[in-house]
């Protein structure tokens, strides 16, 4: 109890004298008032007093928990998420932007239909371009990752990344989804919902970018370290990616699209980690999501050969321990039954005369990015 004050009176309700002391913590907490005329009107006060500190420190307060039911499979807990960001109306939108249910009309008006779209020339040039855009965009968020940022913050530079480029973010509104990128942490496979979480260190955060640029999408993700990641997850990691590439050669024409799913499975396998089968690759060009679904795992009954100028995703999720998943009470957030680690990286792929193109590929260091970067 220290500082001598003037003219104040003491907070005791009963004392009507002068105040020549203030409350300690509360300096310490930058809490206004707290005057006391002497140390035993202080103490005699103690026990309602104190409860202005507990209050500015938020101890007591229940933490944010939106479903009190639920029984959640991990650690991570879901944080506030942020109001919705806007898009300029000079951008070109997907039908899906404005409608109340976020529903794609294009895309369910193809619903049952197992045939494959061949690009002609002008569609590939679109969507080439609009995986190269992604492409930036997940290499320009990358950069912000970090011990203490929320997902939030990364969601708000993929925001306005997506709209330097003349992009919208392919996941704002689509069925709903509330923002303009996933980002998975830990126990979520994917479809998580960038929220207020300050990373921590050790996290695995995957960062799922798609935009839509004058008519077309491109689709990537990546799963990144936060700080100082353990011995076996780097390992998921890097088995992730290595199954990716694994599954990236056999695409050529007249190759299964069942196929991908027996080259993941088997490499994963022998490192003892599982594969994901709730969520496929898809088709992408005009439509986010279509023809062909593409399993990530072994005997798998996937439709359709690859011909030249098909284009869709490679997205292998990759668990430590189970392979089966659950939801979230958001109905988005996809987490591991087990409650450990899932990792997944994506690529944008046209099949070719020869094989196929990685279009959303890293492109070297210096290459020429469509739109300066000042971010
Ligand atoms: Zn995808
Ligand atoms: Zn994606």
């Amino acid at each position: 109890m220290a500082e001598v004050i003037s003219d104040r009176k003491c907070e005791t309700p009963e004392c009507s004298n002068f105040a020549k002391l203030r409350c300690p913590t509360c300096i310490k907490l930058g809490i206004e008032g707290s005057f006391f005329c002497t140390q035993d009107c202080f103490k005699g006060n103690w026990n309602v007093h104190k409860q202005i500190h507990k209050k500015a420190k938020g101890v007591g307060l229940k933490p944010y928990n939106p479903w009190p039911e639920y029984e959640f499979t991990g650690k991570l807990r879901p944080f506030p998420v942020t109001p919705k960001r806007e898009v300029p109306d000079t951008i070109q939108r997907p039908d899906y932007a404005d409608h109340p249910e976020g529903v794609s009309l294009s895309e369910s008006s193809l619903k049952g239909t197992t045939s494959i779209k061949i690009l002609d020339e002008e569609e590939i040039k679109g969507v080439t371009l609009a995986s190269k855009l992604a492409r930036e965009v997940l290499d320009t968020v990358a950069k912000a990752v970090a011990v203490g940022v929320t997902t939030d913050e990364l969601d708000r530079i993929v925001h306005e990344a997506s709209i330097k480029r003349d992009c919208y973010p392919s996941p704002l509104n689509y069925y709903r989804f509330p923002k303009s990128c996933c980002t998975s942490v830990n126990e979520v496979i994917c479809h998580g919902i960038p929220d207020m979480r300050p990373l921590e260190d050790g996290d695995l955060l995957n960062i799922d970018i798609t935009v839509y640029h004058r008519g077309f999408h491109g689709d990537l993700n990546e799963t990144f370290f936060v700080g100082n990641v353990d011995e076996a997850g780097k390992k998921l990691v890097r088995v992730t990616h290595e199954c990716l590439m694994k599954a990236i050669e056999i695409v050529k024409p007249g190759e299964k699209y069942r196929e991908i799913g027996n080259v993941i499975q088997k490499y994963v396998q022998a490192h003892g980690f599982s594969v994901v089968r709730s969520y496929c690759g898809h088709g992408i060009h005009r439509l986010f999501h279509t023809t062909p679904s593409v399993p990530h795992y072994a005997k798998n009954k996937a439709i359709g050969v690859m011909k030249p100028g098909h284009c869709f995703t490679i997205e292998p999720m990759i668990s430590e321990g189970t392979w089966s998943d659950e939801m979230w009470p958001d109905e988005w957030t996809a987490v591991t039954r087990d409650g450990k680690r899932s990792a997944q990286f994506e690529q944008t792929l046209l099949v070719t005369e020869t094989g196929c193109e990685i279009l959303t590929r890293r492109r070297a260091k210096n290459g020429q990015p469509y739109f300066e970067d000042n971010e």
